[in-house]
């Protein structure tokens, strides 16, 4: 329930702290239901001090920039692929410049922190460039240029995102570098070791592969954990295929500088034995933790997980119930942009708007971008068979064969979709995955489906479109 607002004499309806996906979207929804509403935004700059705009990680080091790279990566594949359809492309010593892209990503990054800025000023939301910190469970400060200002308000949204976490080992911060650094990097990573075989590790390894530079992945226990484990050790395969290397059950020891500046990385597996290796770039991807502490939550009563800082809040709204959360901060929640996004708008709207549709966070699509995409909605096979007992599901699966990979004949053995399924009756759809080109593309539309009750007998008597891959969905039977 949302609670009455405490107090008449405060300044704002809402004080959102956090100008990323999630505050953002809370803000300009707000402020078109007619709210007074301020937005607070800092960054604070990376150990090797790296610091960046408006707009939160998605838009700075997160999805906008990781997909420009990711593109890049598969336009390398593409100039491969050009010259088997009859392009003749000359001279035939291509190749690719770092500090190229990375200005043209950083140049498209800084045009979108303008817009959203104008954005703000002509939706009449208030930006201050200052970090927020509660006094109380009423009142922020913030120092800006001007000196200290202290802001009152009916609500406050927490939407401070999170953070690469570091491991705790010798020169992992003096040496090491995270997701925050390397889209703006100034010289080529060179040969990487990659720590972490979740979303950002994969990606980052990947993009890293497939711009010519060697990497490495340290994975911990198993790849994409959460993700359905046949679709993941897929692309695994489909990533060694393309040169990246996996050095499986181990974890980082130390990071040493050479005497030729380069990075000297101990690593240790399962059985304690020890190898180590010369990189020019070690990137940690270990997971993120949540930038409540800097807050100083506490004073304002809000309650943090312990392990990772976050705040448990059904319905967004936390244990102090005029204060909300959404997105990266919130415990056990999908961390993506359009989950943030939507969650905010939805709060909003139920704070200033008189609605009272909660945010639904099942089924949710994602796409991991490595770069053979892995698309998914729904459960994985291991989350259904849970769910339903093994009995109870039928699981649907094909290889199948992009037409436009023959000509260049590039490897389709990873090209894979599986639909989980309940076993009775018209047997209701209870995850889809994909892996392939433009999965992501495939995987949005069906996502919409699975909003609605969506069985295999529907997919099975959808007419496709040919010649697509996406309709291999509809060719299962
Ligand atoms: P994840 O938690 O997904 O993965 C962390 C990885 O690091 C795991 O493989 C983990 O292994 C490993 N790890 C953890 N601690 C250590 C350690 N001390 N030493 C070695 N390895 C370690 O975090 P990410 O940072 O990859 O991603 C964070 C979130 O960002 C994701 O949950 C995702 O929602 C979001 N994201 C979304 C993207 C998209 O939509 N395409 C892209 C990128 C990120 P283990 O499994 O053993 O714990």
């Amino acid at each position: 329930m949302i609670p009455d607002a405490p107090g008449a004499n405060t300044e704002y309806d809402l004080v959102v702290v956090g100008g990323g996906s999630g505050g953002l979207a809370a803000a300009k929804e707000a402020t078109a239901l007619g709210a007074k509403v301020a937005v607070l935004d800092y960054v604070t700059p990376t150990p090797i001090g790296t610091k960046w705009g408006l707009g939160g990680t998605c838009v700075n080091v997160g999805c906008i920039p990781k997909k420009l790279m990711h593109q890049a990566a598969l336009l390398g594949e593409a100039i491969h692929d050009a010259k088997t359809y009859g392009w003749e492309l000359e001279p035939d010593n291509i190749h690719h410049s770092w500090e190229s892209l990375k200005d043209a990503v950083q140049g498209h990054i800084k045009s979108v922190n303008w817009v959203t800025r104008v954005e703000l000023r002509d939706k009449k939301v208030e930006y201050i460039n200052g970090q927020g910190k509660f006094l109380d469970p009423y009142t922020i400060t913030t120092q800006t240029k001007q000196g200290e200002r202290r802001l009152t308000a009916k609500y406050f949204l927490i939407a401070v995102g999170g953070r690469p976490r570091y491991p705790d080992i010798p020169g992992a911060l003096e040496y090491g570098i995270t997701s925050d650094d390397i889209f703006s990097l100034s010289k080529p990573p060179g040969k990487t070791v990659i720590v972490g075989a979740g979303y950002i590790g994969l990606e980052c390894a990947g993009f890293l592969r497939g711009l010519g530079y060697e990497a490495t992945v340290l994975v911990r226990s198993i790849p994409l954990r959460g993700f359905d484990q046949q679709m993941a050790n897929l692309i695994v395969a489909e990533m060694e295929d393309k040169g990246v290397k996996f050095e499986h059950r181990c974890i980082p020891k130390s990071v040493q500088k050479t005497d030729d500046g380069r990075l000297h990385v101990v690593w240790q597996n399962d059985k304690k034995e020890e190898f180590s290796d010369i990189f020019d770039t070690v990137l940690f991807a270990i997971g993120r933790r949540a930038l409540t502490k800097e807050l100083d939550i506490e004073k304002a009563g809000v309650e943090v997980a312990p392990d990772n800082e976050k705040i448990d809040a059904p319905n967004e709204q936390t244990n102090v119930p005029h204060i909300f959360a959404v997105g990266d901060v919130l415990y056990k929640k999908p961390e993506l942009t359009p989950v943030a996004i939507h969650a905010g708008r939805l709060l909003a709207r139920r704070l200033f708007g008189g609605s009272t549709t909660p945010m639904d966070y099942e089924n949710v699509a994602t796409t991991v971008f490595t770069p053979l995409e892995y698309g998914v909605v729904g459960l994985s096979e291991e989350k259904a068979i849970e769910r339903y007992g093994e009995d109870n599901i039928e699981v649907y699966h094909a290889y199948y064969k992009p037409t436009e990979f023959f000509i260049p004949q590039k490897s389709i053995v990873h090209c894979y979709l599986k639909v989980v399924a309940l076993r009775e009756g018209d047997q209701k759809v209870l995850g889809m995955h994909f892996i392939g080109p433009q999965a992501g593309e495939v995987i949005q539309g069906f996502a919409a489906a699975m909003k609605c009750t969506f069985t295999i007998k529907t997919l099975m008597t959808t007419v496709g479109i040919h010649p697509t891959i996406a309709e291999e969905f509809t060719r299962l039977n």
